[in-house]
C-alpha cells in the first residue's frame, strides 16, 4: 500500500521569476510536514529556477514529447526537463489531451520516455461530463488507464491522477463517493496490469480541490494524494491542503 500521501500543484500558464517567493513558501511547509511529498510542476521556464530554490519540493514538468530529440518545434523532450531540473512530469493531462488531440498510445509513450530518463510521472486520466452523464464513466477511465499505463510500471514512479474534466478548474468537485468508487476502479485496474506492483502506485485526485474539500478527500479510501490547479498558486491556499495530507 502507498504510505505517503502526495500533494502536488499544477501551475499551468501561470508564474515567473516573480512568483519564485510562493515556490519558497511551499518549500518550507514541505520541509515541516516531512510525512508528506510535495510536488509543483510549474512552467517550463521555471524548473531550473525552481530546483534551485527549492530542495523539499519536487519540481516538475507538465508535459513531455514522447521522442528524445527531434524536428517537434516548441516541444521538450524528458532528458531536457529533467537536465533542467525536473524530477517529474505530468503526462496525459485533459488540457493536453484535447488541445493537441493526444491519443493514449502517445500518453504511454510520454510515460514510457519519462521513466527511461529517470523521471516520475503523474499520469492524468479522467471523464468528460456527457460520459459521465450517460453512465459510462468507470467503463471510459478504466479503458483509459490499461491504454496508457506502462507494463513495468510500479510505485517508485508511478502516480496516476484521477481528473474529471467537468471537475478541473470549475469550482465542482466529485462527491466523495464518486472519488471512492472511481479510486477502487483504478486500483483494481493497476492490480490487473501490474500485479502486486499495482498496489504501491499513488492515486491522486484532482479536480477544484481546495483548503475547504481537501481534508474529506484526502481521507477518501485509495486517494494517496490530491493534484491541484487554482488552489497550489498562493500559499494561503495551497499550505493548508499539504496540512490536511
Ligand atoms: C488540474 O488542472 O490539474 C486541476 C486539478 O485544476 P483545478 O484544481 O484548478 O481544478
Amino acid at each position: 500500500k502507498p504510505a505517503r500521501k502526495f500533494v502536488v500543484g499544477n501551475w499551468k500558464m501561470h508564474g515567473n521569476l516573480a512568483a519564485l517567493p510562493v515556490l519558497g513558501a511551499i518549500d518550507a511547509a514541505a520541509r515541516e510536514t516531512p510525512a508528506v511529498d510535495v510536488g509543483v510542476a510549474v512552467p517550463a521556464t521555471l524548473i531550473t529556477a525552481a530546483w534551485q530554490t527549492a530542495n523539499a519540493i519536487h519540481v516538475g514538468a507538465q508535459d513531455i514529447h514522447p521522442a528524445d530529440k527531434g524536428a517537434h518545434t516548441g516541444c521538450l523532450s524528458a532528458p531536457m526537463v529533467k537536465d533542467a531540473g525536473a524530477a517529474f512530469t505530468i503526462v496525459g493531462h485533459s488540457e493536453c489531451r484535447a488541445g493537441r488531440q493526444e491519443s493514449d498510445d502517445e500518453v504511454r509513450g510520454k510515460a514510457e520516455a519519462a521513466r527511461r530518463h529517470g523521471l516520475s510521472v503523474i499520469l492524468c486520466v479522467g471523464e468528460p461530463l456527457e460520459v459521465r452523464e450517460a453512465g459510462q464513466a468507470e467503463a471510459v477511465v478504466r479503458a483509459q488507464l490499461e491504454n496508457c499505463l506502462p507494463a513495468d510500471a510500479d510505485g517508485a514512479w508511478l502516480s496516476v491522477a484521477y481528473e474529471p474534466i467537468w471537475a478541473i478548474g470549475t469550482g465542482r468537485s466529485a462527491t466523495q463517493d464518486d472519488i471512492a468508487a472511481m479510486h477502487a476502479v483504478l486500483r483494481e485496474t493497476c492490480r490487473a496490469a501490474l500485479g502486486p506492483a499495482g498496489d504501491g502506485v499513488r492515486l491522486l485526485y484532482g479536480g477544484s480541490v481546495t483548503p475547504a474539500n481537501a481534508a474529506e478527500i484526502l481521507a477518501t479510501p485509495n486517494v494517496d494524494g490530491v493534484l491541484v490547479g487554482g488552489a497550489s498558486l498562493t500559499a494561503e491556499t495551497f499550505l493548508p491542503i499539504i496540512a490536511h495530507a
